[in-house]
């Protein structure tokens, strides 16, 4: 039973919540721009990256903004690998173990990674922002999560105020992880439930009781998390609008700060595994609106979330929201966050460096992560250096995709342009998006209007030069905007 709050809704109906006419051709205008498009929790995105920029470039990069920013903030992100069991819909870079050997050696090498790359940064800056995600960080035992912690801690100035956040799996949990990641600072906890439906569980590989939830949940709460972020997947095998009601129902029952609600993207011919899901299982196209809008028209109606864009919801008093209100939102490569405009530095396999002038991404298979710290190197294979140009294009899409409004006058004086002349085929292919009324156009800004929400990367990505230029018309595979 779902709760009376909830309804399955119209595809129509998304347009009503969100201001459009309720007719069947909207929703061919939003299958029209149903596209496959970047995230951009980076600008240029991560298939950019090359070889080109490699160790020594982040070395220069690390000493550089020791000099010209010796107090300013860090944001660390640590990538711990490994799962029990491969959910089927993955697309994160993880590896399946159950050997507790594994995940030592590698804990070994993670502390000699932090050790290495720790001292070249200026002990004067202090850490705001520390993210641990996965695979599996709660695969850990209890003990190696306070080991890991108190490692950190010992080699960076962690700020008082510091946002700590850990993603965790409840299949495995136990109190014993909550309070070990609280004894080490953790506020935020991230739990991954993706769907509650028994059925469509089964179909991803992913069997996850309801009671686990609720107990993680209870958890952290006795244990003062600060905050709590369940993560949901529409669009995955065998989800129907009924089934999706009571996942949305039960998530609203444990009422958490935030919600991320990521579409299923399944491209197989990039992840081998997702062949495991029978194609014939998924929801079409019209279904997977039909999901998208019922998640939309639950969260913000009776849940009184506050849709932040793209895939994330938060109370209104949550600090996304309030951010977001304020204009200072940001995203990087953990998604929207308010702590974004701290340098990152990344740990552990394929973790990006995400510096102002610099992006740079460690090894991505484990021999090559191992071997370079065993010659006391640190591990970055590829990256990218951003020009004047990127630097430009990355503010005007990161204001567009996390403060839904941007300023042409204060874009011209931060950067030296003007800004029609300099944007005049960007804002060219608005103008259908403007028609559509996703996007108005004003002589001083432009405004992603609320029904351009659902749209947002579409709207960013008029400005992103490699979409629109690149002579060879090879794109990379991005997940599709809704
Ligand atoms: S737990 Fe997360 S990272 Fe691990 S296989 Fe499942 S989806 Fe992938």
């Amino acid at each position: 039973m779902h709760s009376p709050s909830l309804r399955v809704v119209s595809p129509a109906s998304i347009f009503n919540l969100f201001c459009l006419p309720a007719m069947d051709a909207d929703l061919d205008l939003l299958r029209q721009y149903n596209q496959s498009l970047p995230r951009y929790t980076s600008y240029p995105t991560a298939p950019h990256f090359t070889q080109d920029v490699g160790q020594e470039a982040f070395r220069q990069m690390v000493q550089h903004s020791n000099v010209v920013s010796p107090e300013d903030p860090l944001s660390l992100y640590l990538h711990l690998p490994f799962c029990r069991q491969l959910c089927y819909y993955c697309g994160c870079h993880m590896k399946v173990t159950h050997d507790p050997a594994r995940i030592e050696k590698y804990l070994r090498y993670l502390k000699r990674e932090i050790d290495l790359l720790a001292p070249r940064l200026s002990s004067r800056r202090p850490v705001t922002q520390i993210h641990w995600g996965g695979g599996t960080p709660t695969l850990l035992t209890p003990a190696q999560i306070r080991d890991l912690g108190a490692h950190l801690r010992e080699q960076f100035r962690i700020a008082s105020d510091a946002e700590i956040s850990i993603e965790a799996d409840p299949r495995g949990l136990t109190e014993e992880h909550i309070a070990a990641a609280r004894s080490v600072g953790f506020t935020r906890l991230s739990l991954g439930v993706q769907t509650f439906d028994a059925q469509v569980q089964e179909a991803i590989n992913r069997v996850q009781p309801k009671r686990l939830t609720r107990t993680a949940v209870r958890w952290a709460r006795a244990h003062d998390f600060d905050s709590i972020n369940i993560d949901l997947v529409y669009g995955l095998p065998r989800q129907t609008p009924d089934t999706f009601a009571d996942t949305l129902a039960g998530v609203l029952n444990l009422a958490p700060d935030r919600i991320a609600l990521y579409s299923y993207a399944h491209v197989p011919s990039v992840l081998e595994h997702q062949r495991l899901i029978p194609e014939e299982a998924l929801p079409e196209p019209t279904e997977r609106l039909r999901l998208f809008g019922q998640a939309l028209e639950t969260l913000t109606g009776p849940g009184g979330y506050r849709f932040i864009g793209m895939d994330h919801f938060a109370k209104s008093d949550d600090e996304l929201a309030v951010a977001q209100r304020k204009g200072t939102l940001r995203r990087n490569f953990q998604g929207y966050s308010t702590r974004a405009g701290a340098d990152v530095y990344a740990f552990g396999l394929s973790g990006i460096h995400q510096l102002s002038d610099l992006y740079a991404q460690n090894a991505k298979a484990l021999r090559a992560y191992y071997d370079a710290i065993d010659r006391s190197e640190l591990t970055v294979y590829r990256g990218y250096r951003p020009t004047q140009e990127d630097r430009l294009r990355r503010h005007v899409i990161m204001e567009l995709m996390c403060n839904m409004e941007l300023s042409k006058a204060a874009v011209e004086a931060r950067f030296g342009i003007d800004f029609d002349r300099h944007f005049e085929g960007a804002l060219g292919r608005l103008r259908p998006l403007s028609a559509d009324g996703l996007v108005s156009l004003d002589q001083d800004t432009i405004t992603v209007r609320p029904s351009g929400r659902l749209l947002v990367r579409n709207i960013a990505s008029a400005f992103d030069a490699y979409l629109h230029n690149d002579p060879t018309d090879e794109q990379p595979t991005y997940s599709e905007s809704v």
